[in-house]
């Protein structure tokens, strides 16, 4: 069955490996606007070049370079059917261009799933990580910060998308079966079963 969905959460909550598990379940792919713009970089591809300054400086690629790589990603055989995009859209303007996009084909985002997690569990569990990788830039401080700006920045998106009533909001805490298990009932829930 097609399955067009989008994972947001906070750092910290295991999106990238809850990511891969729903696109291996569902069969259809994991899209990292982040891992292909990362990926640009490092081979140095004109757009890589064109990125590297901004991510550096932690800003957003321009909505122009982002939803055209989008747009080709998306126009590749193997999410004809459908995708898990992670870290697009993130403005509302990749909202719209999103939506644009799939309406010419006759199609929309089915859901967005939504980790969440408790603030204080996650910066401890960030602390801890922090002290075993030798992370010292990572202090409660910075973590903090991070998360919000991941409230700041997600909020508009997932309003536009409740709006809608596609937002399924899912306990991030928990080892990653049982949050997958989660997600799992969350989306049969609204009709999308994985491995139909
Ligand atoms: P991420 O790994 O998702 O945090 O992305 C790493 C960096 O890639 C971000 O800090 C941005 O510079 C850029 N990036 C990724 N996705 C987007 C997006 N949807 N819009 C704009 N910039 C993005």
């Amino acid at each position: 069955m097609s399955a067009r969905l989008i994972i947001v959460g906070p750092p910290g909550a295991g999106k990238g490996t809850q990511a891969g598990r729903i696109a291996a379940a569902y069969g259809v792919p994991a899209i990292s606007t982040g891992d292909i713009f990362r990926k640009n970089v490092a081979d140095g591809t004109p757009l890589g070049k064109q990125a590297k300054a901004i991510m550096d400086a932690g800003d957003y690629v321009p909505d122009s370079l982002t939803n055209e790589l989008v747009k080709s990603r998306l126009a590749e055989p193997d999410a004809a059917e459908g995708f898990l995009l992670d870290g697009y859209p993130r403005t509302l303007g990749q909202v719209d261009f999103l939506d644009a996009l799939l309406a010419d084909q006759g199609a929309a985002i089915d859901a967005v799933i939504q980790l969440v997690a408790d603030q204080d569990e996650l910066v401890r569990r960030l602390l801890k990580r922090a002290q075993e990788q030798g992370r010292t830039d990572d202090n409660e401080q910075t973590i903090r910060r991070r998360q919000e700006v991941y409230i700041e920045q997600t909020a508009p998106l997932v309003s536009a998308y409740d709006a809608r009533g596609i937002v399924l909001a899912v306990d991030g805490l928990g080892d990653p079966d049982t949050v997958g298990d989660r997600i799992a009932a969350a989306l049969a829930g609204r009709g999308l079963t994985a491995g139909v």
